[in-house]
């Protein structure tokens, strides 16, 4: 893990007093668990499910998403759907244990709460994976990635203006997504609300690479009602090495 040794050092402290107010040995608070206000590390340390610790500052994405909207997003709305999908787990399935995906592969059994905020959880761990500080000026796919790409879409360019036309598409709040299918072939395409395509009720269905939140929550106080601006601008920031990494593994 490439983080940073400031925040290592915060990481540790935090996760630690933690651990001992909580009587828990697995707690793991965020990076910046040391500038977070005190109602999101309370909502944090609550459940089954947590959020992972950034592996970037909240200020590190600049080129395409302001600090204010980074951290509002990860600290509130992220938050939000955790704490809520925790909520749904323990009244709809208690003290059994399932996986994340177990729920998003049977999620029509569930409640529309369960749906939204199990897709939210799962988009949003994802979604910021999909990102990286240290993007070079020519932030383009590579290797097996790349030539799949270009096999499937034609060219870089070609795949680009088609998910981006999925992103700019998709009416009112939703994802875009490159997929793998079962046949391993690469697919774009678009989910509302919080669905994702490892749900039994999506229309889009596969193993999902690469995903952009098109939410108002996620662009507006830098681009309004500029949705295209921000997806031109994503592009910068995309972390290839994830999407390649997903695309590889089984
Ligand atoms: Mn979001």
């Amino acid at each position: 893990m490439k983080t940073p040794e400031y925040n290592r050092r915060n990481f540790i402290l935090n996760a630690g007093k933690a651990s001992l107010a909580l009587g828990l040995s697995t707690t793991v608070l965020p990076a910046f668990a040391n500038t977070l206000d005190e109602e999101y590390k309370k909502r944090f340390v609550e459940g089954k499910f947590q959020q992972q610790p950034l592996l970037y500052k909240f200020d590190s994405l600049q080129t395409a998403i302001d600090t204010q909207t980074m951290e509002i997003h990860f600290t509130k709305h992220a938050a939000a759907y955790c704490k809520n999908l925790n909520e749904a787990y323990l009244s709809e399935i208690g003290t059994k244990s399932k996986s994340l995906e177990d729920i998003l592969q049977k999620i029509s059994k569930y409640s529309p709460k369960m749906r939204n905020n199990a897709g939210g959880h799962f988009n949003h761990e994802m979604f910021w994976k999909c990102m990286t500080p240290n993007a070079t000026a020519d932030n383009n796919p590579t290797g097996n990635l790349a030539d799949n790409i270009i096999g499937d879409f034609g060219s870089v360019e070609a795949f680009k203006t088609q998910f981006a036309d999925a992103a700019k598409s998709r009416f009112g709040s939703g994802w875009a997504w490159l997929i793998k299918n079962k046949k391993g072939k690469l697919v774009i395409g678009s989910t509302a609300n919080q669905d994702n395509p490892l749900m039994d009720v999506s229309e889009l269905k596969g193993k999902p690479l690469l995903c952009l939140d098109v939410w108002e929550h996620a662009y507006y106080l830098r681009y309004q009602n500029k949705r295209a601006d921000y997806i031109a601008n994503w592009w910068k920031i995309v972390d290839w090495s994830f999407v390649e990494k997903k695309f590889d593994e089984k």
